[in-house]
């Protein structure tokens, strides 16, 4: 199958806004992508016609609506090849995944003990993991990056022993599009039987997943960067580690007795899902993963490809231009800086002249820290951009520039 393009942008209601009067250019999808009307009618059918809890009616809705939030789960398992649907736990985003794993292993860590982080990652999986350390006495360590923006695998090295307790890392970097060598860096771990958690918000949308070939312990995304909608996430973890890790909320839904004296928990996946589940979220999720596997992964990747090489030209091109993240594994994100322009002045102007872009430090400020820089502007393109948005915001920014001379 091609990769027919119109036919991917009629798909997207959004695109046919206009912001200031000019034609939208959305070019922030590393923090959210825009839904196609696929996902949007799943959820608007699901209030028209199918509303109704799961897990505890009799009645015909509720037993519909639990047939299709566990097909749900099925399909989600089967698309990031899961060994079972038990593996699959529903959350609110990539944040609630990782705050259910740092919070389980709150126990399993004694003062001594050490979590390695990157220096890349997103303040979702860096603060949990502050506070982790800070409530246990274990020791943060973090693995910084090269120049280019990939990870220093030899620092790396350096620092897997004995006493790191968990590696949690990112697939891709929000900032700079970095691909990490997630499976090299799994493999290394467990020669120190050291479980990985893989922050995937931004790879579900741009390459394919495959858990069991990257053999980690924990996989999470959010649905909402992947065509899905926002509220919905999923916690990938291996059963083994499921079933021995703590509960990390209450309530109905995950347990299995409750009398005055004692409660018991249910069975994974029930044991982390307290209270009413988002049930349109994980059918929406469904319809949004659909989306992408008809297009085709490997074809959204070499779309995604030629975009990136084809921005990244042009925007070299323009004088003074930094580009922060050159590694050479890496997605549809650039960061770039203009001479000491600042990144926030050029996301306003290119506002006015309709192209959404993200500046700032990309709730990454250790990253953006590192580089002594006050922050990026990026691009970070989806499925539906085009190199005629390309030239158009090119244009744009060099318009902005001449305005900030
Ligand atoms: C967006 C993002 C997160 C947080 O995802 P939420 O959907 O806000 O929970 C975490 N890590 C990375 C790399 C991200 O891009």
């Amino acid at each position: 199958m091609g990769f027919d393009i119109d036919k991917i942008r009629a798909d997207f209601p959004i695109l046919k806004r206009e912001v200031y009067g000019k034609q939208l250019i959305y070019f922030d999808n590393g923090a959210t992508t825009q839904k196609p009307q696929q996902v949007i009618d799943c959820i608007t059918n699901y209030y028209l016609y199918k509303n109704s809890n799961v897990h505890r009616g009799v009645h015909k809705l509720s037993v519909e609506a639990t047939t299709d939030f566990e097909e749900s789960r099925n399909y989600i398992a089967e698309f990031i090849n899961a060994e079972s649907e038990k593996e699959i736990v529903f959350t609110s985003g990539t944040t609630e995944s990782i705050n259910l794993i740092a919070n389980s292993f709150s126990n399993l860590l004694d003062k001594g003990d050490e979590v390695l982080i990157s220096s890349m990652e997103h303040h979702s999986n860096f603060v949990p993991w502050q506070q982790l350390c800070e409530n246990t006495g274990a020791k943060l360590k973090i693995v910084p990056v090269n120049d280019n923006g990939s990870l220093d695998m030899d620092f790396l090295d350096s620092l897997l022993n004995e006493k790191v307790k968990l590696l949690a890392i990112t697939h891709i970097s929000n900032v700079m599009g970095t691909i990490n060598p997630i499976k090299e860096i799994i493999a290394k771990a467990h020669n120190y039987g050291i479980p990985v958690l893989v922050d995937g918000a931004q790879a579900i949308a741009h390459i394919e997943i495959d858990v069991k070939e990257l053999d980690c312990e924990f996989y999470c995304f959010s649905s909402h960067k992947v065509y899905g909608p926002m509220g919905f996430g999923v916690l990938y973890g291996k059963s083994h580690w499921l079933n021995n890790l703590q509960p990390y909320q209450y309530g109905g839904e995950m347990i299995s007795t409750v009398t005055i004296d004692k409660t018991t928990f249910n069975e994974i996946p029930y044991k982390f899902e307290a209270g009413t589940p988002d049930v349109p979220g994980a059918l929406a999720t469904v319809e949004a993963l659909k989306y992408i596997k008809n297009i085709g992964i490997k074809n959204i990747v070499e779309y995604e490809d030629e975009l990136l090489v084809y921005a990244t030209q042009k925007l070299l091109e323009i004088d003074n231009m930094r580009i922060i993240g050159t590694a050479h594994h890496k997605t549809s994100v650039i960061s770039f800086l203009v001479g000491d322009i600042h990144p926030y002045d050029i996301g306003t102007l290119l506002d006015q002249m309709g192209v959404a872009v993200r500046t700032g430090n990309h709730c990454a400020q250790p990253l953006i820290d590192n580089y002594c820089i006050p922050g990026t502007v990026r691009i970070s393109l989806g499925i539906y951009n085009t190199k005629q948005e390309i030239d158009i915001f090119i244009e744009a920014l060099n318009k902005t520039l001449a305005m900030l001379a």
